[in-house]
This record gives structure tokens, sequence and C-alpha cells, in this order.
């Protein structure tokens, strides 16, 4: 019998993380340790942003570099992880068939950047989903809801982005957020926490600190993704709960489930 995994959101925030040795990337190492490897990673990651939703279903998806102006370093970055075609069209059956099969598209930064820490052999076959700029956040939501079966798959639902991402607000002598990060964040937190999803659907309800702090949804839709999948008797944990640079908050939520 397979347990059911776990389902996990992560702010994947400056693609340096991905080599450097810091507090974030040191908290996603200690996370793949906390549950079982799973037999597949379903990713819904902010940097694949289309018109209509898109999955991947190459054996062997293209490793994407989508980030401009950083040390040398990164781009020799490899993350060979397979594809799992299986995954990708149970994924497609689950949502619908509204949803096409692009393989120009592989695994971008917004999964690597994470999935390089969390499981460093890449050797677990990932799939990656798309965020459908067309959608509301309640449709986003929902395509959560139809994946939820695959966690008694062994398959890992896996959301990367940012609760706050404003790249025009960045300082980067700051180590901390402005005021109205912060309260975003901590408005979603609480909504997290308390399991009040509709909190977090309607987060614009918060006014000016949602508008600075989700100035589009790419980062924030995967959370959105993340929720829908968790179920109502989850454990629910943080980590990485800060803000840096101003306008990014790196928070990540762990969806656990009950022992059965
Ligand atoms: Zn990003």
């Amino acid at each position: 019998m397979i347990n059911r995994m776990p389902v996990l959101f992560v702010g994947h925030g400056s693609p340096m993380n991905a080599i450097e040795d810091n507090a974030y990337s040191r908290a996603w190492a200690a996370l793949g340790k906390t549950f079982e490897k799973p037999k597949a990673i379903l990713s819904v990651s902010a940097h694949w942003f289309t018109r209509g939703a898109k999955v991947n279903d190459s054996t062997n998806p293209t490793m994407i570099y989508d980030m401009y102006g950083f040390p040398q370093e990164l781009y020799q970055l490899k993350y060979p992880a397979p594809g799992s075609p299986e995954l990708a069209h149970r994924a497609r059956a689950l949502i619908g068939d509204y949803v096409t099969v692009d393989n120009n598209w592989g695994i971008d930064h917004g999964t690597w950047s994470v999935l390089n820490k969390v499981f460093p052999k890449a050797d677990v076959p990932i799939v990656q989903l798309s965020v459908n700029a067309m959608l509301t956040p309640e449709e986003h939501y929902t395509i959560g809801q139809q994946l939820n079966p695959l966690r008694d798959e062994g398959v890992l639902i896996f959301g990367s982005g940012n609760v706050v991402h404003n790249l025009s607000r960045v300082d980067w002598r700051m180590n901390s957020g402005q005021s109205w990060a912060q309260e975003f964040d901590q408005y979603i937190q609480e909504a997290v926490f308390a399991k009040n999803h509709d909190a977090v659907l309607h987060y614009d309800s918060v006014g000016q600190a949602a508008e600075l702090s989700v100035p589009s949804i790419d980062h924030f839709a995967p959370l959105l993704y993340i929720l829908g999948a968790s179920d109502a008797d989850d454990t629910i944990s943080t980590l990485n709960d800060e803000c840096t640079m101003g306008s990014i908050c790196m928070a990540s939520y762990l969806f656990t489930a009950k022992e059965a």
C-alpha cells in the first residue's frame, strides 16, 4: 500500500538559492528527509505561465534556464530528472482534455531550483503543469482539487511560486519585507492555518497590500493549486517563514496527510 503523499508549496525566491548554501536552501534539503520519496512529482511552476493549461509529457524533459544576468555557475547546474508520460496523461485525465501537451517547455527554475535541494539525486520523475493565465483564483483552486487523487498514487503535488512577489519593488539591501509585504504574508499565513481557503481566494479584499504583493497572479497561483489538493484533516507546517529584499516572501507550506 502506498501512503498518502503530502502536498507542498514552496516560495522559491532568487534562482541563486539553487546553488547557494543558505537558510532557505538548507530548509529545502531537510524537507526531503521528512517524507517518503515520491514515485513522481507533478510541479506547478510560476514560471510556466501560459494562455491555456499545458502539460509536459516528455520522457526526458529539457532543463530550462529561464533567468537572465546570473553567474555562469547557475547555468551549468544540471538537474536531469526524467519525465513521466504516464503521470502527464493521468493529470490530463483528471483535469480534462482541454489541457494541451507541450514539450517545448521543460523543467524550469521554479521547479529545479528547489527540487535540486529537496531531491538532489534527480531520480524522481517530474511532470510540469503550467499556470493557466486565463483562470480565476477559484479555477486554479479547482484544478488542485481535481489533482487530489494523485496523493494516493505516490505522487507529490508541488507548487512553486511566492506568496509575495513584486520584482519592481525589490530592494537588494533589505533582508526583511516592506510593511505591506509582511501584512499580506501574515494575512495568507493566518488563512492557510485556519484552513479558510475563501480568505485566500479573496486575497484582493486586503486592498493595497494585496495589489503590491500580487501584481500578477503567476507566483501566487501555485499556492491555490496546493490548497485545492490539500485535505481538511492535513497537518500544516511552514518553513522559511520570512520576507526578503522588501518584496519577496519565502513562506512555504507542507500539508501532511493524517496517519491512516
Ligand atoms: Zn520565480
